[in-house]
């Protein structure tokens, strides 16, 4: 199916007209016109507003995966120290990537359908194996997971932990991302799922510290951050910017900003909440074990028992109706219903009502 009549996909989420038509202009060369660089300190602007940050926000073309190896290549080298909060897919996923640049890691895994139950646990292990950077992901999206950060933001200022590293990519723009609050040096978003923008661009926040470690191991590649930190400024980016993704993605993030952002998180916690409420009609069974795990902007559930996964997608899909299947230990077992940014509107939720 090329084009969903309704999308309930966490991720690409449905791109909203005003965003669409942008791509219809011809853009000039992002490499000589200043009017880009204009257009990228706008867009920063923004997103630093949405991270709640005033450090310095890097967007990159290409999605959320991009930004991830770019914080990790750039300021982790061989043998660093790295302790990885795990609640699912992603948040073990930092700990292969730090496994490939040669880095000792230590991860605690919680179950799939649970968020950081024991900070007892996180503390002794900060305290016993005092890592140069914590990774964690705020909304673990295939298990429908927001993760509380504020424990873990506080035990990294305690314990003097250099890094902290976070993803927020299904998370930033629909919930309060506290990245100064929580002393987060490297926060990491995308566009495809709140910005509802295509899959073409991502974004990450890097602090001062997070820059010297980036300069001191100067890491070179096409994914490398160190090039970012100049090129606003000089406009000389390592390679040529996509002129369209940088002003989808700022359409995108002044739509929020215009909206308020205070609104626009109330409008994802309803959605989650007329999700739930409607699962708990039909007898369905939340993934998360907790009610209160559970994510403003993806909502997880059992497949219902007469169907298989396949039967459930198919009957949906005759209706018009995509929603997310799972991978990993989740295949088969539990879907998702995407409702993030151009999909959290009440008048979309009620559309799944008598068809679950
Ligand atoms: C979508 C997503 C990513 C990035 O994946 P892409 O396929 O590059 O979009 C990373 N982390 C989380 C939590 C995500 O939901």
């Amino acid at each position: 199916m090329e084009i969903y009549r309704d999308s309930f996909f966490p991720g690409p989420t449905s791109v909203p007209e005003d965003v669409l038509k942008i791509g219809l202009k011809n853009f000039g060369s992002a490499d000589i016109e200043p009017e880009f660089l204009e257009l990228y300190y706008k867009c920063t602007d923004n997103l630093k507003l949405l991270f709640n940050t005033n450090n310095d926000v890097v967007v990159m073309s290409g999605e959320g995966m991009l930004a991830l190896w770019s914080g990790i290549k750039s300021c982790l080298t061989k043998d660093d120290k790295v302790l990885v909060l795990s609640t699912g897919y992603f948040g073990s996923g930092f700990a292969d990537m730090a496994k490939c640049i040669g880095c000792k890691v230590e991860k605690i895994e919680f179950p799939l359908d649970c968020s950081f139950e024991d900070y007892d646990l996180i503390e002794d292990k900060i305290r016993q194996f005092k890592p140069k950077m914590i990774t964690a992901v705020h909304c673990e999206t295939p298990s429908g997971i927001l993760n509380d950060l504020t424990v873990i933001g506080k035990l990294k200022a305690q314990y003097n932990i250099p890094l902290l590293c976070v993803d927020a990519v299904s998370s930033v723009g629909a919930t309060n991302v506290d990245v100064d609050k929580h002393n987060i040096d490297i926060c990491f978003g995308g566009s495809q799922k709140v910005l509802s923008t295509p899959p073409n661009a991502c974004f990450l926040s890097v602090s001062n510290n997070a820059w010297k470690y980036a300069q001191d191991i100067n890491y070179q590649g096409y994914d490398a951050l160190i090039p970012f930190k100049q090129a606003p400024k000089t406009g000389n980016f390592p390679y040529t910017p996509s002129w369209i993704n940088v002003a989808q993605l700022y359409q995108a993030s002044k739509d929020i900003l215009d909206e308020g952002l205070e609104n626009v998180v109330a409008r994802h916690k309803l959605c989650s909440k007329m999700t739930i409420d409607l699962l708990k009609k039909t007898g369905i069974k939340l993934f998360p074990k907790k009610e209160e795990y559970s994510s403003p902007t993806v909502t997880a559930a059992y497949v219902p028992e007469k169907y298989s996964w396949q039967e459930f997608d198919n009957m949906l899909r005759k209706q018009g109706i995509c929603i997310g299947g799972n991978f990993w230990g989740l295949a088969g077992k539990v879907f998702r219903i995407g409702h993030m940014g151009s999909q959290a509107y009440p008048n979309n939720i009620e559309k799944l009502c008598g068809l679950l």
